[in-house]
């Protein structure tokens, strides 16, 4: 089989760099993520899992190294043995294979909560409202905001906000969905809520890589912990080693104040 040929690797970051000015942010970061795996990214404030995430989908350019998802270079092509940036297009087309939930919301405040579902599956993908309509109805209901298809943000309380985010993610059938810090803006009641949800996707196969200092979610739903401080990745392994046996002083330092 032609497919078989490629491996399950949905992203792959190879010896990634970054630099602001003079600021050497990530230091040649690696990561495979695959099919149906989650991996939660977790680390000091400044280390540069934002960073990261944003290299990801190229909402920054990368100094070195390279990224792949689904076997496709983001944000470049290949010229002999240099990569060149690829066209706006062709990125903003990558970029619908990439679902992202940010930390805000970002919904538009001027549309209803189906509105903001269908927006991309009709006005990138090309569906018909009809079928985009249907589709989003189910997928607010599967975010258990079946009731609220036709209400806007700004009445909506920041978990369910947050919960279209993601069912306006799920739209357009993303192979893979990155969520930096998404209930860290959330008041602690609504977080469960959210959690949850992100927690049935991971269960239902969905590939995920959620920046988070929620170590409840980790255990539940993570594969995989990935543990980065200044701006590399310094250990990584099941939520249950994190709890029970980090080895590195930087882990278990930053473990003692988050649990
Ligand atoms: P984290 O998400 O782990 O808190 P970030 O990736 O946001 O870390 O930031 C890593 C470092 O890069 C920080 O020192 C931050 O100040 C810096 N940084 C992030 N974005 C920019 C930017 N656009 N310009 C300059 N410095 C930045
Ligand atoms: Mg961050």
């Amino acid at each position: 089989m032609a497919g078989a040929l490629m491996t399950d690797v949905v992203m792959r970051a190879e010896d990634v760099h970054k630099r602001f000015g003079r600021l050497e942010v990530l230091k040649g970061v690696s990561l495979d993520v695959q099919q149906r795996e989650t991996v939660c990214i977790i680390g000091p404030s400044g280390s540069g899992k934002t960073t990261f995430i944003r290299c990801i989908n190229h909402l920054e350019k990368v100094d070195g190294g390279r990224i792949t998802v689904n076997g496709h270079l983001i944000g470049y092509r290949q010229k002999g043995d240099r990569l060149v940036e690829d066209s706006e297009k062709s990125i903003a087309r990558q970029r619908t294979q990439i679902g992202m939930v940010f930390q805000r919301f970002n919904l538009f405040p001027h549309k209803t909560a189906l509105e903001n579902v269908i927006e991309a599956p009709v006005h990138v993908l090309g569906q018909s409202r009809e079928q985009a309509t249907e589709e989003g109805v189910r997928l607010l209901t599967r975010v258990g905001l079946a009731d609220k298809t036709g209400t806007y943000p700004g009445k909506l309380s920041g978990g369910q906000q947050q919960r279209v985010a993601i069912a306006r993610s799920l739209a357009m059938k993303p192979a893979l969905i990155l969520f930096d810090e998404p209930t860290s803006a959330l008041d602690p009641e609504v977080t469960g809520e959210v959690l949850s949800v992100m927690e049935e996707l991971a269960h239902e196969g969905m590939t995920m890589i959620v920046v988070t200092h929620e170590m409840g979610f980790a255990r539940e739903a993570a594969d995989r912990v990935v543990m980065m401080d200044a701006g590399v990745i310094i250990e990584e392994g099941t939520p249950e080693h994190f709890f029970q046996a980090p080895e590195h002083e930087r882990t278990k330092q930053f473990l003692s104040k988050i649990l």
